[in-house]
């Protein structure tokens, strides 16, 4: 399966994200390629800084920030259980590409009514590639949610019936994420059986009954 992390915006957690899931389906045995398709590469400076700091290889991090990305995904994820793309910001023929990668897309955004959760573009992008890929699904994930976590819980709610509807499993605001991107490691590898770790082995069990 290929899970394309996807929003215009940047700064809405799609690189912890891709890493932080990729990196509970390996604990859990899959084998799974990360595949950075941002150009500012911020996934293989994770994975570069891992190993410079001697942890151990959990996943395989490829850059591939070029439009032909929808040719040579397939053929990566022969080689793998899945393949998890950690998306690009605004730009529009690389978000085309992942999109007609994807098997499902996950938009994360943050809990904010207000914000705007996806940018129109990124929605008539993923209109435009279901015309190709009728099959393409596609799920808002909420993160960085804080005090105001009910709040968010009855937007998922309420938002549940739309498309793209939202996953019922949320993502906290919590610095050890931001500690593990900046450290070359993952929440789980800091606090093993914290909040972090519990809530992104809950995000994978819900996305796994979603696509098998
Ligand atoms: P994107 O890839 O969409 O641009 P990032 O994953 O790089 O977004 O996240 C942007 C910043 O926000 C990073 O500094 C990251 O550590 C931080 N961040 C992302 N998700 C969370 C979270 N749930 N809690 C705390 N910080 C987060
Ligand atoms: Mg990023």
């Amino acid at each position: 399966m290929i899970i394309a992390l996807l929003n215009q915006k940047g700064g809405v957690g799609k690189t912890t994200l891709a890493l932080h899931l990729a990196g509970e389906w390996a604990g859990r045995g899959k084998r799974i390629t990360l595949l950075d398709a941002d150009p500012q590469g911020s996934a293989l400076d994770w994975s570069q800084q891992r190993s410079r700091g001697g942890l151990p290889r959990l996943f395989g991090v490829v850059g591939l920030a070029r439009d032909t990305l929808h040719r040579e995904a397939p053929e990566l994820a022969r080689d793998v259980d899945h393949v998890v793309i950690d998306g690009p910001p605004r730009v529009a023929g690389l978000m085309r590409s992942a999109l007609l990668a994807a098997d499902l897309v996950l938009i994360p955004v943050q809990p904010s009514p207000l914000d705007g959760w996806a940018s129109a573009e990124m929605l008539t992008l993923l209109s435009e590639a279901r015309i190709y890929r009728p099959e393409l699904r596609a799920r808002f994930i909420l993160n960085r949610c804080g005090a105001r976590t009910v709040i968010a819980r009855e937007t998922a709610e309420i938002l549940a019936d739309h498309d793209p509807p939202v996953l019922r499993n949320m993502i906290g605001q919590r610095v050890i994420y931001a500690d593990a991107a900046q450290s070359g490691r993952l929440a789980f590898e800091i606090d093993d059986d914290g909040p972090a770790a519990r809530e992104i082995a809950a995000l994978v069990t819900e996305i796994e009954r979603i696509a098998p």
